[in-house]
């Protein structure tokens, strides 16, 4: 609930090109297919990205790129254990359901439902 709040504020607030010192305007930037919230100068065109997208950016990336994850035992079955930047990423909950694909014999995707 708190966390909702800072976020609206970031949105909310105002920023001033540094170079030309007028305000900047609201801007949905698309950069490798995710938007982005940023500011753009209309003078010169300089940009500011929202932290919070561009954080979401960096993680994309790093996913992209690929991390481990466990697999652990839950009595006849194996589970996955997703780190919780996964979890609040893709916004998983518990008891939902995630569709296995294949891709190959070497590849499994999950696809959120
Ligand atoms: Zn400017």
């Amino acid at each position: 609930m708190a966390k909702e709040k800072i976020r609206k504020d970031t949105w909310q607030a105002r920023h001033t090109c540094t170079h030309c010192e007028i305000p900047m305007e609201k801007k949905k930037i698309i950069i490798e297919g995710i938007e982005i919230r940023g500011w753009e100068c209309s003078k010169c065109k300089e940009t500011v990205l929202h932290s919070e997208d561009a954080q979401k950016m960096l993680f994309l990336n790093k996913l992209k790129r690929g991390i481990k994850v466990k697999i652990g035992e839950l009595g006849q079955s194996l589970i996955i254990r997703f780190p919780k930047e996964v979890v609040d990423f893709y916004k998983i909950k518990k008891g939902e359901d995630l569709t296995l694909r294949a891709e190959d014999m070497k590849r499994i995707e999950l696809v959120p439902a």
